[in-house]
């Protein structure tokens, strides 16, 4: 097999294709601490793409609850258990210094599902990555285990505490899921019918409706599992990242004029916890660096946002804000290193992070740019940090404002929200 650079694992990996990379590229922030499993995203997906005959179970954006949720139940689970079948007690993470790379969370040491199924060539069952096909039962219960908590029951006489930071004893959050339109795609890697394809303008990847015979060697492949097969078309369909939508000619968006607009899933978000962007990529697969391009900023340069299972090796690009309360074995797991670091510049964000932080659903418009007006001191609060040391918090009332891809501001955010006051005589009228 090629061998490709995935920056997220901070070092080579064995790839059925040649690097080839999209001049920009589809990704987004997700941050976990602000979702209220509304579903809000779900519904305004399925309302515009899944709602036909044969698509009854087919949801391209769902929102889980972890640990016990899953759709398809068990994902994530199953697979991490493969991969330990196949290489035991070597999925781990280690720190080598290596100038030549760019390795921001570190270099994985274990075998990412390529390169477990190289491993596996021997048996009979081996393809080109390592996955599974979940059964019908498996599909039908997107929702499973909502709200459902891992922790100790709770005995008489047992010690409170169970929601004190750092870590909750009791704890679950909301794990929300879309085609991550991967570096290096599973469900392309494994298509014998080369159906699958990734935009040279933007990364999406897409399955051709017309090439494909229903394999599903995509959704066998797929290590998020969203590659999802349709029994009345006998098709495999995917999230498409809204693409009229990236290349603003939606007639449902705002005045569609080629200005990319946010993708129905992020603009519908009720919890403002979506960023969606395209980034700038060079022809070796390097984000450029764009300081001022909000995802480039809280991902490459900040790190506080977090690709989800890295070390699955398909370089996702979608990236996770980690909740503050959840474990952080668990989420090492599922965020890799850079949880630590990630959640102690969340939980006391600087000025800068903070302004960028309020653009979260503040236009419809994709934004390509930031700006942050200083305004003046405002307060001033105690943080107590993850490791139990107080910090003075320090807010100033600054103004974020964001740029659209025709260098227009379409947001302009303060950090101190404005209030009205009635004047008395429009006392109780609306
Ligand atoms: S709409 Fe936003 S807040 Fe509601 S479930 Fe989806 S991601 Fe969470
Ligand atoms: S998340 Fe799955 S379906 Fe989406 S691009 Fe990656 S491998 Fe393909
Ligand atoms: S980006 Fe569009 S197609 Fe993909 S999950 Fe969101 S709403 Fe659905």
């Amino acid at each position: 097999m090629p061998d490709v650079y995935n920056w997220q694992l901070g070092r080579r990996m064995s790839y059925p294709f040649e690097e080839r990379h999209p001049d920009r590229q589809f990704a987004f922030v997700f941050n976990i601490n602000r979702c209220i499993a509304c579903q809000t995203c779900s519904m305004a997906c399925k309302s515009t793409w899944t709602w036909s005959r044969g698509q009854e179970f087919m949801w391209w954006n769902n929102v889980e609850t972890k640990p016990y949720g899953g759709y398809p139940h068990g994902w994530d689970s199953k697979l991490l258990a493969m991969l330990e079948d196949v290489n035991p007690g070597g999925q781990t993470w280690g720190y080598q210094d290596d100038k030549e790379h760019e390795w921001p969370y570190g270099s994985f040491e274990g075998l990412t599902i390529f390169e477990a199924a190289e491993r596996r060539r021997l048996e009979p069952q081996s393809s080109r990555a390592l996955g599974y096909l979940p059964s019908e039962a498996e599909w039908r219960a997107p929702n499973m285990h909502e709200e459902v908590a891992h922790g100790p029951v709770k005995k008489q006489g047992d010690r409170p505490g169970s929601v004190e930071l750092p870590e909750h004893r009791v704890w679950y959050f909301y794990l929300q899921r879309i085609c991550n339109h991967c570096t290096y795609p599973g469900c392309l890697s494994a298509c014998p019918r080369q159906a699958i394809y990734k935009r040279p303008e933007d990364g999406v990847v897409l399955i051709d409706q017309s090439r494909c015979r229903g394999y599903r060697k995509c959704v066998e492949a797929c290590p998020y599992k969203k590659s999802m097969y349709r029994p009345t078309t006998r098709t495999s369909e995917k999230c498409i990242a809204c693409y009229p939508r990236l290349e603003g000619r939606d007639q449902a968006a705002i005045t569609p004029d080629g200005t990319p607009v946010e993708t129905r899933c992020m603009s519908a978000c009720v919890g403002k916890i979506r960023m969606q962007g395209l980034v700038k990529i060079d022809a070796e697969g390097k984000w450029q660096k764009e300081s001022e391009h909000p995802l480039y900023y809280l991902i490459r340069e900040r790190k506080i946002a977090l690709p989800l299972y890295p070390q699955f090796g398909t370089e996702p690009n979608g990236f996770y804000i980690p909740p503050r309360w959840v474990p952080r074995k668990y989420l090492e797991q599922m965020f890799g290193p850079g949880v630590k670091d990630a959640i102690e510049q969340y939980s006391c964000p600087d000025r800068e992070l903070l302004a960028v932080l309020q653009l979260f659903r503040a236009t419809q418009r994709v934004l390509f740019r930031f700006e942050v007006e200083k305004g003046p001191k405002v307060g001033e609060v105690e943080v107590t940090m993850p490791d139990g040391r107080k910090k003075t918090q320090v807010i100033f009332n600054d103004t974020a404002r964001g740029f659209d891809a025709k260098g227009e501001e379409v947001a302009r955010v303060t950090i101190e929200e404005p209030t009205w006051t009635l004047p008395a005589e429009h006392l109780n009228s609306i």
